[in-house]
């Protein structure tokens, strides 16, 4: 049977990255920059008004008032056709652009409207408080032309799609994004409120897209196929399309485990069946080629837990390796709060909580590849190596954070 380390490496092997394209930013939340974002404009393009008011020049104020002439009015989009010469002012709105001659914009609420003098409307101002560059934001003092604004392997934010709309504009360069379809398959499984006798509801399909989803893929939910050749081609088929299939359940040596066989109807070609790994042993992975679109497959095991698991070990790094993305297993060592037993002939991942201030990490009452409560509990799951030992409290353990 094929260690962790030699399955994944067979998985890497067939995992191609995807092609990366342009997306406009409408459709790029969540997604990650493939290239630095880097600004084609300055930001503001010209120094700017950030109050509604009068554009002055302080020299003309004594003691901050003055009654001014009003040469021109300007509203945001607008530019300046007049310098303000002494004793004149041009009326300003946010986001205007200063014109030549100002120094200070004095907010509206410290002026009042005269009347007008040979048809000129007047402006008193009175703000003791006026200095030099008041209310004005200078050119490019946010971004600079050529600036980087931001980096690659950003995960766009909200904030980060207007930051880029506002230095870049209409589309930007992401990763690639995979397509994961998840079929579960069991007789077994029902959407029905109240499972009836024999019946359980679908753990799997709904818990495996949202792992796809959370490693950034696209989903596509092929529902429950039954245990049964041509509900389970029919539906593998569907997944074909995508660039991941990931099944779950009729993996393992049951009379109706009948993925492998599907699988290969379908022209799937199995790369590896089995793993020395628990929960997870009956893993299953293969490759679909169709002319020049590349299918990987995983057949995960139906426990959840092993599916979960496997997810995490296979999956996640696969989905990050499509994307052209590094992946980060959130590794790290961890002192045993407690004695613990292991015996496996398989390498163990065991749930467990996880104090981060101290790095103690105590393994829980789990009750096997069925019990995702426990999991559901945990922190992180503890690496045990294959073999028989007691493990003494205090000892160093690796774990993997969940
Ligand atoms: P299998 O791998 O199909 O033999 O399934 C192993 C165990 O996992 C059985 O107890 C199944 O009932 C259970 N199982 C399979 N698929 C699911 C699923 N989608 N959700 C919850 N449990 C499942
Ligand atoms: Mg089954």
């Amino acid at each position: 049977m094929l260690t962790i380390a030699e399955a994944l490496d067979l998985v890497r092997e067939h995992a191609r990255p995807l092609p990366s394209g342009k997306v406009k930013l409408a459709d790029a939340l969540g997604r990650v920059l493939a290239e630095d974002a880097v600004s084609n404009i300055d930001s503001p393009p010209h120094d700017k008004s950030l109050m509604d008011g009068f554009a002055v020049r302080t020299i003309d104020l004594t003691e901050g008032t003055a009654d001014l002439s009003v040469i021109e009015e300007l509203t945001a989009g607008e530019v300046p056709t007049r310098d303000v010469g002494p004793q004149q002012a041009t009326r300003i709105m946010t986001g205007a652009p200063i014109p030549s001659g100002a120094d200070a914009v004095v907010m509206v609420e410290r002026t009042s409207q005269l009347p007008d003098r040979q048809g000129a409307p007047q402006v008193r101002i009175d703000d003791p408080t006026v200095r030099p560059q008041q209310n004005i934001m200078r050119l490019g003092v946010s971004i600079r032309r050529g600036d980087v604004v931001l980096p690659a392997g950003r995960t766009l934010r909200p904030v980060d799609i207007g930051l880029l709309a506002e230095a870049v504009g209409g589309a930007v360069s992401v990763s690639p994004q995979s397509t994961v379809a998840v079929l579960a398959t069991g007789n077994e499984l029902t959407d029905a409120e109240q499972p009836a006798a024999g019946q359980i509801r679908n753990s799997n399909g709904p818990m495996l897209l949202a792992c796809s989803q959370q490693a950034g893929a696209a989903t596509v939910d092929l529902g429950v196929a039954r245990d049964e050749l041509s509900d389970l081609t029919d539906r593998i088929r569907q997944g074909l399309k995508a660039d991941v299939l990931v099944m779950s359940g009729g993996v393992s040596a049951g009379v109706l485990d009948l993925a492998p066989q599907a699988l290969a109807s379908c022209g799937v070609r199995q790369v590896f069946h089995k793993v020395r790994l628990k929960p997870g042993k009956p893993l299953w992975f293969g490759v679909a080629d169709h002319n020049d679109h590349r299918t990987l497959v995983f057949g995960l095991p139906g426990n959840p837990v092993s599916g979960l698991v496997c997810f995490m070990l296979f999956v996640a790094p696969t989905l990050a390796a499509l994307s052209g993305r590094s992946f980060k297993a959130t590794q790290a060592s961890a002192a045993l709060a407690t004695e613990f037993t292991q015996r496996s002939d398989r390498p163990v991942y065991w749930p467990a909580t996880l104090d981060p201030r101290q790095s103690v990490a105590t393994p829980l009452a789990w009750k096997g590849s069925a019990d995702l409560r426990t999991l559901a509990e945990a922190d992180c799951l503890i690496h045990f190596p294959a073999g028989e030992r007691v493990w003494s409290a205090g000892e160093s353990v690796e774990v993997t954070k969940l």
